[in-house]
């Protein structure tokens, strides 16, 4: 159970000596009671009271790495059900499926599909996590070349699944020891799994049958086996039971500090899916809540596109906007008569104007201030995108230097600095420009000419 507070209080120095980076011990005590620090951060707690503070300071949702130091992510550690509450911390991990019966031609081409799938959004590049190979031949030998395979093309983290532990133990040995997941373990053969997964430095995804209070006997059995990195699969594949068990996972790990079931979890989209369509909203609904791994059975760019950008929102702190640095940034070769626009440095914001200067195919300047990250009208409401912002602005980034005219080009939406800018600006013309960005191609064609 967890400790409250004041239980944990009890149990520290109360010299309140504040090393920890808090005023006093049961301040320090309320935070690892809320799970936001580390009792590592107090160096006098005695062994007798570490042991009883373990449970209370022990993330409730156990992390675990995949991959090796190339390739990696890391899952659970989350703290909120919900991101506005703080955030969320590790991303959920997006894999596909790779049968081991597939002809190695369509293998690989297919592998290669995938490793070469890459995008981009707000300036961050997005791509798939891995491979979740499949021992569907049921054959040991055939999955162990098909680990070798892929472990050729790639360093990127694998899942190896099947419920043969003699299939798993070859694959692993062509795995290369990159810290995969294997499984499944399930009530018929988790002793064994458990060996394999030790014997491979792996971690283990221990299935469910349905029934939570039984997935949470066969994880603690697991556990106690001396298997720590579990990931959990609860068993259901339709969209409703997928839903309802992972939010009960959740919760009970979070609200209610149940240990036994405080991993990740893996989802099987494919499965609770009968067409592709379904499986990409399986995948959206389990990226969303609570999937730690979402493994798809088909690959394809349009819905790998969708589900990373939706994982992306999901995942992003949100009391901390993803930003671009301040400064000048040149389209389609500027020259020194070419116009200059503003803007502020929030991604999204940027990554729109951007697009849409360049899509433009016209030479143009474009000046980002530093608006804490936030999108032009909310900066201006703050007050983080003013006159004088913008007019320093130009001078810190030698605005006129680069350019031949006193002219620029201000957002639509605040047109009504425009008077304050050339207060700031003296005997530059201060122009609106239109106040979205999909218009900004035929403004520069039609209006600034
Ligand atoms: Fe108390 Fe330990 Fe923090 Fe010092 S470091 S204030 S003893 S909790």
């Amino acid at each position: 159970m967890a400790l409250t507070g004041l239980e944990i209080y009890k149990l520290l120095p109360k010299t309140n000596c504040r090393e920890c980076g808090f005023p006093t011990c049961l301040a320090f005590g309320m935070k690892l009671a809320a799970k936001q620090a580390d009792l590592s951060a107090c160096p006098y707690v005695s062994e007798e009271a570490k042991q009883a503070l373990e449970a209370a300071s022990a993330p409730p949702i156990r992390l675990v790495t995949l991959g090796g130091d190339d390739h990696k992510f890391e899952v659970g550690n989350e703290t909120v059900l919900f991101r506005h509450e703080k955030t969320f911390f590790h991303q959920a991990g997006v894999m596909v499926r790779l049968p081991d019966n597939l002809p190695a031609d369509e293998r690989n081409a297919k592998l290669d599909e995938i490793l070469a799938f890459k995008t981009e959004r707000v300036g961050i590049d997005l791509f798939l996590d891995g491979v979740a190979i499949d021992n569907a031949s049921g054959d040991a030998n055939t999955f162990a070349e098909a680990v070798a395979a892929v472990r050729a093309k790639t360093n990127r983290p694998v899942i190896l699944l099947s419920s043969n532990p003699q299939a798993l133990a070859a694959g692993l040995a062509k795995e290369g020891g990159l810290s995969p997941l294997i499984g499944p373990a399930t009530e018929e053969n988790w002793q064994d799994m458990v060996k394999v997964a030790k014997d491979g430095g792996a971690s283990l995804i221990v299935k469910g049958n349905g029934a939570l209070t039984a997935l949470a006997n066969l994880a603690e059995q697991v556990k106690a086996a001396g298997m720590e990195d579990i990931v959990l699969d609860p068993g259901g594949r339709t969209l409703t039971e997928t839903l309802t068990q992972f939010t009960q996972l959740r919760r009970l790990a979070l609200k209610k500090n149940f240990r036994p079931l405080g991993y990740p979890i893996i989802a099987f989209a494919g499965e609770a899916a009968d067409s592709f369509e379904e499986e990409v909203v399986a995948a959206a609904q389990c990226i969303a809540k609570y999937a730690s791994i979402v493994v798809l059975d088909h690959f394809d760019p349009a819905a790998a596109y969708v589900l990373l950008t939706e994982r992306l929102n999901i995942y992003t702190d949100p009391q901390k906007p993803i930003q671009v640095s301040p400064g000048v940034y040149e389209f389609n070769s500027p020259k020194p008569e070419s116009p200059l626009l503003v803007t502020t440095n929030f991604s999204l914001t940027y990554f729109s104007v951007a697009g849409e200067v360049e899509a433009s195919g016209l030479p143009a300047w474009l000046l980002i201030t530093d608006a804490e990250g936030m999108s032009v009208l909310t900066a201006w409401a703050a007050g983080k995108f003013d006159a004088e912002r913008i007019a320093k602005a130009v001078k810190t980034f030698d605005v006129p230097d680069k350019i031949s005219h006193q002219k620029i080009v201000i957002p639509g939406f605040v047109s009504t600095i425009s008077g304050e800018l050339e207060e700031e600006l003296p005997g530059w013309d201060i122009r609106v420009g239109p106040r979205e960005s999909v218009d900004i191609p035929s403004y520069l064609k039609n209006v600034w000419k």
